[in-house]
């Protein structure tokens, strides 16, 4: 399989031509062609297969073809990740996968100054990258609605558990429209990540890789 076959569009094909990539991960291949057809993922999968580009690059694919501009306090698209790093680590590819595209994303992240959150979220923005708590802080304050989010992503759902925030991630989940579409992506499937897909997912379609 080739990227050029998976179904995405043009700047999206040109920028990971350019990132050096000539074919797809066993991942990548199994998840995009679904999730481009707006199916739910449950996806199994370590650090290191690809899994990033797996869930960034359908989520690009839908903003590049339906256009426009968030409207002020909501977002296209949130991804929910355990750490700063990884938040930050996912929104770096992200910009990188983007460059032929226009798109905001802005990063959400605990122990930094609000403000400079605050002053993003109020324009509106395509993709937020996120851990739990402070968006759900932003959300709890009015800066941040969810109810014109389409996609959402959970990353590393099992060190999520790990690390105590699935009930901030319940929380989350609560206040999106119940048209949309879903992924989670976990090393791991204990019981607590299996029963959180089932709360939030419809009908997934399930790759490991
Ligand atoms: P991830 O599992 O998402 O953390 O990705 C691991 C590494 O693989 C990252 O450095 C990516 O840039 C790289 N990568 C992702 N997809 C591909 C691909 N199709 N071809 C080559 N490298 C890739």
């Amino acid at each position: 399989t080739n990227f050029s076959d998976l179904g995405l569009a043009e700047p999206i094909l040109r920028a990971v031509t350019d990132e050096g990539y000539t074919t797809p991960t066993p991942i990548q291949t199994k998840a995009i062609p679904v999730s481009l057809t707006g199916k739910d993922i449950l996806g199994i999968a370590q650090t290191g297969t690809g899994k990033t580009a797996a869930f960034v690059l359908p989520m690009l694919d839908r903003i590049a073809r339906q256009g426009g501009k968030a409207a002020p306090k909501t977002c296209g698209a949130l991804i929910m990740a355990p750490t700063r790093e990884l938040v930050s680590q996912i929104a770096d590819n992200i910009r990188n996968y983007s460059k032929f595209m226009r798109v905001s994303v802005t990063v959400i992240v605990g122990g930094v100054k609000p403000r400079p959150q605050i002053n993003r979220l109020m324009a509106g923005t395509d993709i937020i990258v996120a851990t739990p708590g402070r968006l759900l802080d932003h959300m709890n304050n009015g800066i941040l609605r969810l109810d014109q989010t389409h996609t959402v992503v959970l990353d590393e759902a099992d060190h999520m558990l790990d690390l105590g925030f699935i009930p901030d991630i319940r929380r989350i989940m609560k206040k999106l429209p119940k048209k949309r579409q879903t992924s989670l992506f976990s090393a791991t499937m204990p019981t607590a990540i299996r029963s959180l897909a089932n709360d939030f997912q419809t009908n997934p379609v399930e790759v490991s890789v």
